[in-house]
């Protein structure tokens, strides 16, 4: 962890493009209460194959007209590389300067692969078509991609990406600290000097997050999810463990030289504004 920190701290949160009005109005509230608390930058997701392209590039423009920095998400798998050169060309029109990129995963159902495989062609073809115009973020699995061969072929695999060009990254969610300083051990081992910063879920929804949780790989230990079943419809009680556990974690990877945080909002400002307060950062 020596070399992270040295690094001055990057704190960023993350939302998704809404689909409503209501929805809309509500995210311009969250960024407005968010962006009070100074972020680095404000990242915005992206459905893979294109199906929220639009959705993304407005929340992006909504984002920079109230002065934050914006890193729209940015995924290859579905998409050829015209397609990709026109979002490029679009942002980089924009003002933008960050970008989060991914291979993404394609929706159930859908076939068409695109043209570049993985994340590290993208960064690859990010870098050729744009030179050093955009920081670069990659994703990291402390825990292993769940598709990876192994752990030592994905960590393999996320050294592609910063040798493709990648500036930093951003870990998928866990709630095990020392799966991240084992990670970032084996990426100094590799000869990455990155900052690695780690992607925090608050828990505030046990049915939703063993959702996602199932579908990302990202492990909730034993001791939090018996928990918070035995919580079973009291969401106050649920939200009030979260919070606890989700503070002690931060608190953790930042004592321990974690280069800053990065908070997956789900669009709302409640659980990581608590967090902020706790941690009083
Ligand atoms: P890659 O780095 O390409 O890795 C994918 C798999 O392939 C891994 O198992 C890896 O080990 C393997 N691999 C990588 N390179 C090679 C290679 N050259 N040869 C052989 N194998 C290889 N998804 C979205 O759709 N939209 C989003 O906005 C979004 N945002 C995210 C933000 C963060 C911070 C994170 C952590 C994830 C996000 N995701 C998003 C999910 C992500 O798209 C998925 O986890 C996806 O399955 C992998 O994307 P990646 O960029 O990590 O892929």
């Amino acid at each position: 962890m020596e070399s992270q920190k040295k690094l001055s701290r990057t704190f960023s949160f993350e939302f998704y493009p809404p689909k409503t009005a209501e929805g809309r109005g509500s995210l311009a509230q969250t960024c407005a209460q968010l962006g009070q608390l100074g972020p680095r930058f404000m990242s915005v997701t992206f459905g893979a194959g294109g199906s929220t392209r639009e959705g993304t590039f407005e929340t992006v423009r909504e984002i920079m007209a109230h002065g934050f920095d914006a890193a729209p998400h940015i995924s290859c798998v579905g998409s050829s590389r015209d397609q990709l050169r026109q979002i490029l060309r679009s942002y980089m029109a924009l003002g933008v300067r960050h970008l989060v990129a991914l291979r993404g995963d394609l929706p159930s159902g859908a076939v068409a692969a695109g043209e570049l495989r993985y994340a590290n062609e993208l960064v690859e073809f990010i870098r050729a078509e744009t030179g050093s115009h955009f920081h670069i973020e990659v994703a990291a699995y402390p825990e292993t991609h769940p598709q990876a061969k192994s752990a030592a072929a994905d960590r393999i695999n996320f050294r592609r990406k910063v040798f493709a060009g990648a500036n930093s990254a951003i870990t998928q969610y866990f709630y095990n600290a020392d799966s991240y300083f084992r990670f970032v051990e084996d990426c100094e081992d590799l000869g990455l000097d990155i900052a690695i910063v780690p992607g925090i879920m608050p828990i505030t929804n046990f049915k939703q997050l063993a959702r996602f949780s199932d579908a990302c790989g990202a492990e909730i230990p034993r001791w939090i999810r018996r928990r918070l079943e035995d919580y079973g419809e009291d969401l106050e009680a649920i939200r009030a463990f979260g919070l606890d556990v989700t503070t002690e974690l931060c608190d953790r990877l930042l004592a321990a030289g974690a280069p800053g945080l990065h908070f997956y909002t789900l669009n709302r400002a409640g659980p990581t504004n608590t967090i902020w307060e706790r941690l009083a950062l």
